[in-house]
C-alpha cells in the first residue's frame, strides 16, 4: 500500500524509537444524503484509501506530527493548545488529542508521522480519516484498549470544535467500523450500525470527482440545516409528537406537505424521501436487485439537484454521462455537494469504456480532467500487526 510503505521508508528519518502502524479510511456515501442531520439514515462504504499513521511515544507531553502530505512538521503542546479553528492541518491532530484528554485519557506524548492516499478535500472524508487514526494511534500508545464508538464520537466532536465543521456522524463511524465486502446502514438517531453486504458479483464502485468545489458549500449548508428546523417547527402545530424530519413517512408526509411554504416544503420533501430511498436500498442491496438499486440513485440525485440543490452543473454533468455510458446501475452525486463527486455501479466489462467516456466527454465540456478512482468496500480503523 502507497501511504504505508511511505510512512515506514520515511520514519527512520524521523524518529529512534521503533512505531507502531494504525490507518483508518476514507469513505463514499451509496445513498442517504443530508439524511444524517436531520436523524435519518445514511449508508457509507469504507474505500480502499486510507490515512496511515506510525507513532512512538515520547517521554515530554509534547506531540511532534508530521504530514507527508503536507510536507510540514508541527510541534503541539498537549498542556497548551492552540486556539483551534485556524484553518491549519494540525487544527485535526491537535483537536484529537485534546477531546481525548478531555474524555479522560492518560495521553503519552507522541511523535506521529502520517501519510494518506485518500484525495483531501475532494468530499471522500479526508479529514475523519486522519482523526480517527491519529486518535487510534494516540488511544494505543495510552496503553488503553480503544473503544472505537467512543474514538467515532471523540472525532466528531475534534472536527465540531477545533476545524469549526459541524458534521453529522457518518464519517467518523464509517471510518472507525467499515467492513471489507459490506456498506454500513447507519441510524444516526440510535446511532445503531449495520453490516449491509455488497454482494453485486461483477459489479465495481466508482468515484468520479469533478476536481471543482463552489465556494458556496458551507453557507449553503447552514441555510438547509435551519430550512429543515424550521419545516419541524411548522409541521409541529399539526403533529405536536413530531421531533425531526426522521420521524415522517412519506405517506404521511404527502398528506401535509401543503402546510410548508416553499423553498422549505422541497427541503423536506428530499429529506424525507431520501431516508425512505435509503431502507429501500439496503432491501435491493440484499436482493440484489440492481435494476431497483439504479433507480433509487437516479431519484436521489434528482431529489437532490431539483428539490435540495446541492448539485452543481459538473456533478450534473458527470451522472449526465454515466447515463449514456453502458453497464451502469446507478449514478448520483455524493458528499455534502456544490462540488465533489459522484458514486458509480458499473459492470466489471464495462470498466474500461466507462472511464474513456467520463474522461473524454467530462474533459471537452469542463476542460477539467476528472478523477476515476476504482475502489471497493473495505475496512475500517485498525493498527497493522
Ligand atoms: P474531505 O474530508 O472531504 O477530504 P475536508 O475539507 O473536510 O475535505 O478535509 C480536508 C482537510 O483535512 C485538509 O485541508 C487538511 O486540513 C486535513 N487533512 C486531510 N488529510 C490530511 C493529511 N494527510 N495530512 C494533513 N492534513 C490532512
Ligand atoms: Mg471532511
Amino acid at each position: 500500500m502507497a501511504a504505508r510503505s511511505e510512512v515506514l521508508q520515511e520514519w527512520p528519518h524521523f524518529s529512534k524509537e521503533a512505531p507502531r502502524l494504525f490507518a483508518a479510511p476514507g469513505r463514499v456515501n451509496l445513498i442517504g444524503e443530508h439524511t444524517d442531520y436531520n436523524d435519518g439514515f445514511v449508508l457509507p462504504m469504507a474505500i480502499d484509501r486510507r490515512t496511515v499513521v506510525a507513532a512512538a511515544p515520547r517521554q515530554d507531553r509534547k506531540i511532534r506530527v508530521h504530514s507527508r502530505n503536507f510536507n510540514e512538521t508541527v510541534l503541539l503542546d498537549l498542556e497548551n493548545p492552540g486556539s483551534g479553528c485556524r484553518g491549519v492541518w494540525w487544527d485535526y491532530v491537535e483537536g484529537m488529542a485534546q477531546v481525548l484528554l478531555e474524555r479522560g485519557l492518560k495521553l503519552p506524548g507522541a511523535d506521529l508521522l502520517l501519510a494518506s492516499d485518500v484525495p483531501i478535500g475532494a468530499g471522500l472524508s479526508s479529514s475523519a480519516s486522519l482523526e480517527i487514526s491519529v486518535g487510534l494511534a494516540l488511544w494505543s500508545l495510552s496503553g488503553q484498549p480503544p473503544d472505537m464508538r467512543q474514538l467515532a464520537l471523540a472525532g466528531q466532536a475534534a472536527e465540531h470544535r477545533y476545524a469549526g465543521n459541524r458534521c453529522g456522524i457518518m464519517d467518523q463511524f464509517i471510518a472507525a467500523f467499515g467492513r471489507p465486502g459490506n456498506a454500513l446502514l447507519i441510524d444516526c438517531r440510535s446511532l445503531d450500525v449495520r453490516l449491509v453486504p455488497m454482494a453485486l458479483p461483477g459489479v465495481q464502485v466508482v468515484v468520479c470527482d469533478t476536481r471543482v468545489k463552489h465556494a458556496l458549500s458551507s453557507s449553503e449548508y447552514n441555510v438547509r440545516r435551519a430550512e429543515c428546523e424550521q419545516g419541524v417547527r411548522q409541521l409541529q402545530e399539526s403533529m405536536p409528537e413530531l421531533k425531526m424530519l426522521r420521524d415522517i413517512g412519506w405517506k404521511q408526509f404527502l398528506e401535509v406537505a401543503d402546510q410548508l411554504p416553499e423553498p422549505v416544503r422541497r427541503r423536506c420533501r428530499h429529506v424525507v424521501g431520501e431516508n425512505a430511498r435509503t431502507l429501500s436500498a439496503v432491501d435491493a442491496l440484499g436482493r440484489g436487485d440492481l435494476g431497483e438499486i439504479r433507480r433509487l440513485m437516479g431519484e436521489s440525485h434528482r431529489s437532490l439537484r431539483d428539490d435540495y440543490q446541492v448539485s452543481c452543473p459538473e456533478l450534473d454533468l458527470l451522472v449526465e454521462i454515466a447515463g449514456t455510458a453502458e453497464g451502469v446501475y446507478g449514478s448520483r452525486m455524493t458528499g455534502g455537494g456544490f462540488g465533489g463527486c459522484t458514486v458509480n455501479l458499473v459492470e466489471t466489462g464495462h470498466l474500461d469504456a466507462f472511464r474513456e467516456t467520463i474522461s473524454r466527454t467530462y474533459s471537452r465540456k469542463t476542460g477539467i480532467e476528472p478523477g476515476i478512482h476504482v475502489t471497493s468496500p473495505s475496512g475500517g480503523a485498525a493498527e497493522f500487526s
